[in-house]
């Protein structure tokens, strides 16, 4: 826990939370979901295990987006959360991109 709030004292330093185009948005692809829960456990305002077992993002009000390929924005306080669930996710499935250019800066597909 006290690394992942250093973590959070940094967020700012990150290039990819700056400007006005660093709004980012966040997907899962559920067809390499393991349903483990980690993102869940980083971040619960973003992530929610449905009964399927499978992971999906929610919505700004709570609700989850079953989609495939169904986007939420990252709020900026939870930017560490969901950037630490897509470093950790197992499936390397949780994918973070710029919503202006929709590049990936976190996850299998971030340079
Ligand atoms: S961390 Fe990745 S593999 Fe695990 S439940 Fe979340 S999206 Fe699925």
């Amino acid at each position: 826990m006290t690394v992942r709030n250093e973590d959070r004292a940094t967020v700012t330093e990150d290039p990819a939370a700056e400007g006005p185009d660093g709004a980012l948005e966040v997907w899962i692809d559920q067809e390499l979901c393991t349903g483990d829960g980690i993102c869940v456990q980083y971040a619960p305002e973003v992530f929610e295990l449905d009964i399927d077992g499978l992971a999906y993002v929610k919505s700004a009000d709570d609700e989850l987006l079953q989609e495939p390929g169904a986007t939420t924005p990252v709020p900026l306080p939870l930017l560490a959360d969901v950037r630490d669930s897509a470093k950790e996710c197992p499936g390397d499935c949780i994918h973070v991109r710029r919503v202006s250019d929709k590049v990936e800066v976190y996850g299998p597909d971030a340079e």
